[in-house]
């Protein structure tokens, strides 16, 4: 049974790094005008609202966008994309992942989420209703395995779990390693926590011991939550990282650097 809902959490600084890679390399991606599919394993509920009590209740969005949104030039991929689901959703809202490549890709490309969550994936399905993406109440594990390779064979694979259940950091190597087989030539790129009891590093191990090809590893260090939080940083690895997003992440570095926070 799932218990994790991402309002608690959207918008913090773990989510500023995530979305800010993720719209850098759409956006790049989105240059050459041929489709793309783009794919997330662990999808949310795709667009949030900092007002609400869940949020608040955190602060995490407070000390986490609020925080450094000005830090952002108003041309970067995440700060366009920021405005845009603003103009159209109201000041306080927020753009989970789903939303955010919504805003960032074309009607031409072709989106699956998947949220195993009834409620989380109900509220994605209303959000995502009108863009044509297709939406699955389904592991997202499984879904990536069925879809891929997917029409257009271009395209990028997000894969971003709450690790609620633990069983995902012991799995996920082989399962981005199989799925780099079936699709040779896709963005795999994969989010994780930075944790005190460094529960996250075997995982991250075994993903460099696969040797796959274009890799790029970026992590960013943060004051923790709350009092005793283990998260005190969040990365990305990311397989076939499209070209110049290590260059893109500089103005990231910067920005975390500024907030007394460690890069790399
Ligand atoms: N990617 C979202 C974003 O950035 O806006 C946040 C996703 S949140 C960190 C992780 C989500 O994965 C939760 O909503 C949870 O219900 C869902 N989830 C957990 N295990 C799953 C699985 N095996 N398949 C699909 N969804 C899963």
């Amino acid at each position: 049974m799932l218990s994790y809902q991402h309002i608690y959490h959207a918008g913090n600084l773990a989510d500023v790094q995530k979305h800010a890679l993720l719209a850098c390399a759409l956006a790049y991606m989105a240059e050459k005008p041929k489709p793309l599919s783009y794919l997330e394993t662990h999808a949310g509920r795709g667009l949030y609202h900092l007002d609400a009590a869940e949020a608040v209740k955190t602060g995490e969005a407070a000390a986490g966008i609020e925080a450094v949104v000005d830090l952002f030039e108003p041309d970067h991929p995440y700060a366009l994309a920021l405005a845009d689901v603003r103009a159209r959703y109201g000041a306080t809202a927020y753009p989970g992942s789903p939303a955010l490549a919504q805003s960032v890709l074309r009607p031409s490309d072709s989106l699956h989420f998947a949220e195993l969550h009834p409620q989380e994936n109900a509220a994605l399905c209303e959000t995502m209703f009108a863009s044509g993406a297709k939406t699955y109440l389904q592991d997202g594990f499984e879904m990536a395995h069925a879809v891929c390779p997917p029409t257009p064979r271009r395209g990028m694979v997000l894969i971003d779990p709450s690790y609620e259940i633990k069983t995902d950091y012991a799995t996920i190597p082989s399962f981005i390693a199989k799925l780099h087989r079936k699709w040779n030539v896709g963005v795999i790129a994969l989010w994780y926590p930075i944790l005190t009891d460094m529960a996250h590093a075997p995982m991250l191990d075994a993903l460099e011991a696969r040797d796959l090809p274009k890799v790029l590893r970026h992590e960013v260090r943060f004051p923790p939550a709350r009092e005793g939080h283990r998260m005190v940083g969040s990365g990305m690895f990311i397989v076939n990282a499209p070209f110049g997003l290590d260059d893109e992440s500089q103005p990231l570095d910067a920005i975390f650097a500024g907030l007394g926070a460690k890069s790399r």
